[in-house]
């Protein structure tokens, strides 16, 4: 791509320090940014209408000689007003904070072209701080004028002291300049397949329009603009994933059976999607070439079983498998899992935290065994552990962890890359998966388990708590237990936290002076909370008052009521996370939203579905991208125009073309993909890598 895009922004024609100062508050550094600075809005200033016929409450545009001027001291402030008219009638121009400039720009019998909302005053109508352009040539009886008027005109987000007919000039000028340099970057016959114009007649076309474009749906030259957005992703993402695929990894074929003597001995058959989950996993582990999947299903799909599969065939192919877990009592609850069922499949099993008990042996096994699974938390990845022969590193709840962490682990092996099996209990609507998870190989988990009882989920208000506090009782009585959620919320985390404690202290003494009530929050040191955690799956509380920390993986199958308060705080997804902590047993489960006295339309959809990837869509649709991964994922790539939700066809479509080009030329190294190659180069790889640690 040439330098004309990247150059700053002082580049441009009429663009000196401070102005360009200005633009830079509006992301505008370069000529390039220039480009991709789309109006929010066009008006149409094409007609002229007669003075005389002016409405007011409508937006017009006219054009008059100055027949008075009237300036006007307040104090230190100057009105102005000024009277335009034509042979049909007047109008009044006004302004209440009239700047030195300003009060010296009308004379009489000047002539003028003004665009504003009419409105009316005591004194006819009037419009108030115009856009305005002297007029100083006629041809055919009518004005000449410039880029503010008689054309469809661009509007911009503004900024103080910066204007409209200000940015127009500077976009008009970057286009100018830049125009001869942009080079189209799709190749020939995808355009025309498209259906779409080039990138030069879109940017013209987007930002200097001849008709006023619909506002409802985004027109040909922004859909071509975001088009490219994608498609440029996609290739990123795609070049990535080939990298992943094309890299040496141990060959795991498991001649030992171990995975099917872990099979023999499940006490349950697995799903059809388990299935499938397991059977392209077995695959990728025998190719030779490293493998990186992902996980995608709610929570309880059983998504744990898969895994550790994975890490029987490592072991029945002598390796040994690593297996991250985000928290120490979700290690420790893996542990025994795996241990359960990895035993008799002859797989020794060793647990990794900071603390625990077997520590020593685990370490022993980590140099030395060759075809353990150790579990564990970051300990895994301390700089003092050193894997004999490191085949497969598991990832459990990847959202968790960060980048860096992710990536230690993958070098942590003496022996080459290991494969990368990963989980996430977070599931993302498929527009989203296909930028954020674009070059890794997705697997999903939709269907829950047989025989799993539904949990009932149901809306009440705060007058319905004597009845609440009375089902809470009753479940009690039957040996069951309870979660009670304080949602915090970041800015008012102090309130919120007395909220809990206030709760805390009002259920154990007042409401249920003779239950065991525990309390747990993020303000906690986590061995603390870990501690409390454990406790309440030892049936040591009857009542777990929580915030959200409880959010992820823990598993207390005998806790069969939760009652949520001020749902309308939480995202959809997250409610839903919270939600699948129940209904983990064999009993029926219930959860309550306690909602304020309005209930949202948007919490029904709690009580309507339990499939997780329903609710993330709706979730979507109503955060929008930002808001909706904001709390769980950050560094997704933005995008300048291109919008996930209104643009979903566009991103699918990107994503098949990009694999398409990429079949027919794996390394875009062909003259015709030069400039495409380039693109993506500069403008997504870094970012797509670092977000990945690869
Ligand atoms: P998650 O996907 O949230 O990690 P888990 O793997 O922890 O879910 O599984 C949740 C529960 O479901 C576990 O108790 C597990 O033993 C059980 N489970 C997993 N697969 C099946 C199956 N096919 N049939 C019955 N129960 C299953
Ligand atoms: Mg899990």
């Amino acid at each position: 791509m040439s330098d004309v895009l990247n150059s700053p922004i002082q580049f441009v024609r009429g663009v000196g320090p401070k102005l360009a100062k200005l633009l830079s508050k509006k992301g505008i550094a370069t000529i390039e940014d220039a480009l991709y600075f789309l109006p929010r809005d066009y008006e149409d200033r094409r007609r002229l209408t007669p003075l005389g016929s002016l409405k007011p409450g409508s937006f017009a545009v006219v054009f008059g000689k100055v027949s008075r001027v009237k300036p006007q001291r307040m104090g230190r402030k100057h009105r102005l007003e000024v009277v335009l008219s034509d042979p049909s009638g007047e109008i009044t121009l006004f302004w209440f904070h009239a700047y030195p400039a300003l009060l010296e720009e009308f004379q009489l019998e000047n002539s003028y072209v003004v665009a504003g909302e009419v409105r009316p005053s005591t004194r006819g109508l009037q419009i108030a701080h115009p856009e305005f352009e002297k007029v100083t040539e006629m041809r055919n009886g009518k004005p000449v004028i410039s880029l503010n008027f008689g054309r469809v005109v661009p509007i911009y987000s503004e900024t103080e002291g910066l204007h409209q007919k200000t940015l127009r000039k500077v976009m008009r000028e970057a286009i100018h300049t830049s125009l001869p340099h942009l080079q189209e970057s799709l190749p020939e016959k995808l355009l025309t397949d498209l259906e779409l114009p080039s990138l030069r007649q879109s940017f013209t076309k987007v930002h200097f329009p001849d008709e006023l474009p619909n506002s409802e749906e985004p027109n040909e030259a922004i859909k071509r603009i975001v088009f490219e957005e994608f498609f440029v992703l996609e290739l990123g993402l795609g070049l990535i994933k080939q990298k992943h695929q094309r890299e040496k990894a141990p060959i795991l074929k498991d001649p030992e059976n171990t995975l099917e003597a872990l099979l023999k001995n499940l006490p349950f058959s697995l799903t059809d999607d388990q299935k499938e989950a397991l059977g392209v996993t077995q695959k990728d582990l025998a190719r030779g070439f490293s493998m990186c999947r992902l996980i995608q299903g709610d929570v309880g799909a059983g998504k744990t079983v898969v895994t550790l599969g994975a890490a029987a065939i490592a072991s029945g192919s002598g390796y040994q498998t690593a297996f991250m877990a985000p928290t120490e009592v979700l290690a420790q609850q893996h542990y025994r899992t795996a241990k359960s069922l990895l035993d008799s499949a002859q797989v020794p099993v060793y647990l990794l935290t900071h603390s625990n008990e077997g520590k020593k042996e685990a370490l022993e096994a980590i140099q030395n065994q060759e075809n353990c699974v150790v579990i564990g938390t970051h300990a895994l990845f301390q700089e003092s552990v050193k894997f004999k022969k490191l085949g497969l590193v598991i990832v459990d709840e990847q959202h968790r962890f960060g980048v860096e962490q992710r990536g230690l682990l993958l070098k942590k092996s003496a022996s080459g890359k290991p494969h990368l099996l990963m989980t996430t209990a977070t599931p993302i609507p498929r527009t989203l998966a296909l930028t954020l998870y674009g070059d890794l190989d997705l697997s999903i988990i939709r269907q829950k388990p047989k025989g799993r009882k539904p949990i009932r989920t149901r809306i009440l208000r705060d007058k319905d708590r004597p009845r609440l506090y009375q089902q809470i009782s009753e479940v009690v009585k039957k040996g069951q237990q309870v979660y009670v959620i304080y949602p915090l919320v970041e800015e008012s985390e102090k309130l919120e936290l007395k909220s809990a404690t206030e709760m805390h202290r009002k259920l154990s003494q007042e409401v249920f002076p003779d239950l065991k009530v525990g309390l747990v929050h993020g303000r906690m040191k986590s061995e603390d909370k870990e501690t409390i955690l454990s406790r309440f799956k030892e049936k040591e509380f009857n009542i777990l008052i929580s915030t959200t920390v409880i959010e992820v993986g823990i598993d207390v199958p005998n806790a069969t009521l939760m009652i949520i308060e001020h749902p309308e705080r939480l995202g959809l997804s997250q409610l839903h996370q919270l939600r699948g902590r129940v209904g983990r047993g064999t009993e029926e489960s219930e959860c309550i939203l306690l909602a304020d006295a309005y209930v949202t339309e948007r919490l029904r959809i709690m009580t309507k579905t339990e499939d997780g990837f329903v609710i993330a869509e709706e979730d979507l649709r109503i955060r929008g991208p930002g808001e909706f991964l904001g709390t769980r994922q950050s560094g997704l790539p933005g995008f300048r125009v291109g919008n996930l939700l209104r643009d979903a066809d566009l991103l699918q479509r990107a994503k098949t073309e990009a694999d398409k080009l990429l079949k027919e030329d794996p390394c875009l190294k062909k003259q015709e993909h030069a400039i495409i190659r380039q693109l993506v180069e500069s403008r997504w790889k870094q970012k797509i890598e670092r977000l990945r640690g690869g």
